[in-house]
């Protein structure tokens, strides 16, 4: 008789988005005259810039000519894309990284969730408290992360670095020395920043204590900062202690596309076996790459139309955070985020629970957004709003939330 992964067993239900759905429901069923408006979107939603467009189309008719069809692609990705990558995310940094230590991938959830497999099963975590729940949850089913207990919504192996307003969302260095560290840096869900000399502290952090940074860097576009990094190897000794994992989804737009890549520098080793090897090793066996279309792409994000175009996109976003945390501010609200990434953490006022202020903003503004503590324990008594609706709805929100 087959028998299942019990891990599996062990996740607790995705109640945020489930619940926050079924909320909307009965409340547009009660009040079908309200206008819902939404500022919990985590998607983009701004279409594909016209140069992608054109990319595509033109990748498409390639697969029409037997000249210049394309079958499978290579297991680490094309070089025009590598190369690409590093030219224009990595060179003009002063990283040193080369086409090919990038790995091209269909996104980061995917590489972000599957990274822990080329590590022992009883490797020890550290995660930011909220964070994205893609890191810990990949870890559950891979057996690593003890006992969960509902009352703290924690797990026993886990170890837990809080980011609140008392520490200015920036972790604390573990006492307890972790295998592998996930940072996602700017933060979804806090939109909060390292500067380069934070970020470097966690480097030689890293590099002292044997453990391995896994850093998340898909909102790296939104970066307004001169003082923000906007690569992990912008940081002295990156190359021994961290894997960078980036995306085309919130620069670009392809959320629905897939894109993305992950670095591994060819330092990086665990005594004489280096993890490139091993990751590599993975991408021929579980391929988890992208088509030649996709690729061709996203080669286009790096042309000098694309990035003009992007820019703008980004810009739209942004123009919403501002939107969004001026108006937050003007109602006397404590937030803070939007500068550096798409996202607006805010205290809940009065002392409400996340999900109590997720009602009220429904039943009085008519306005969604997410509960901070869908994203772990310390986002308890906040929640996010997000850049990616419509100007105009963001602006009509904020209209109604100064009103309350
Ligand atoms: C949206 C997001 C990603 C992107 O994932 P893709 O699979 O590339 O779409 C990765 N990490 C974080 C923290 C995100 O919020």
């Amino acid at each position: 008789m087959f028998k299942i992964n019990e891990n599996y067993l062990k996740l607790p239900g995705s109640y945020l988005f489930s619940t926050i759905g079924k909320k909307v429901a009965a409340f547009t069923k009660d009040n079908p005259d309200k206008e819902i408006i939404r500022l919990g979107i985590g998607d983009v939603t701004q279409p594909l810039a016209p140069a992608i467009i054109e990319a595509l189309h033109s990748a498409v008719d390639d697969m029409a000519h037997a000249e210049t069809f394309h079958g499978y692609a290579p297991d680490l990705g094309y070089d025009f894309l590598r190369e690409a990558i590093v030219k224009n995310d990595y060179e003009p940094r002063g990283c040193q990284i080369t086409a090919d230590e990038v790995f091209v991938s269909d996104g980061a959830k995917c590489d972000s969730s599957n990274i822990q497999e080329i590590f022992s099963a009883d490797s020890k975590i550290a995660v930011c408290d909220p964070v994205y729940p893609v890191y810990v949850d990949s870890n559950v089913m891979a057996g690593r992360t003890g006992t969960y207990d509902a009352k703290t919504e924690t797990w026993s192996d886990v170890i837990y670095m809080p980011c609140t307003a008392a520490n200015d969302f920036v972790p604390e260095l573990p006492k307890e020395t972790p295998d592998l560290i996930y940072l996602c840096y700017p933060n979804n869900p806090t939109g909060a920043t390292l500067t380069k000399n934070q970020l470097q502290e966690w480097v030689d952090y890293a590099n002292k204590n044997g453990s391995v940074i896994i850093y998340d860097a898909a909102y790296e576009a939104y970066i307004s900062q001169e003082n923000v990094p906007h690569s992990i190897y912008e940081c002295t000794g990156a190359r021994t202690c961290a894997i960078e994992l980036r995306s085309f989804s919130k620069n670009a737009g392809f959320t629905g596309t897939r894109l993305g890549f992950t670095v591994i520098p060819k330092e990086l080793k665990c005594g004489d076996v280096s993890l490139h090897a091993l990751w590599a090793r993975r991408h021929g066996t579980k391929y988890n790459g992208a088509p030649y279309i996709v690729q061709k792409a996203g080669e286009a994000v790096y042309s000098e139309r694309g990035k003009a175009q992007l820019r703008e996109q980004v810009a739209y976003y942004m123009k919403n955070a501002a939107v969004i945390r001026e108006g937050l501010a003007e109602a006397g609200y404590q937030a803070s985020g939007g500068i550096d990434a798409p996202y607006i953490w805010m205290q809940t006022p009065g002392g409400m629970s996340s999900w109590e202020f997720f009602d009220y903003l429904l039943e009085k503004a008519n306005v969604v957004g997410t509960p901070g503590s869908g994203f772990g324990p310390s986002g308890e008594g906040c929640f996010r709003l997000t850049a990616f609706g419509t100007y105009e709805n963001t602006l009509a929100a904020m209209e109604r939330i100064r009103k309350l």
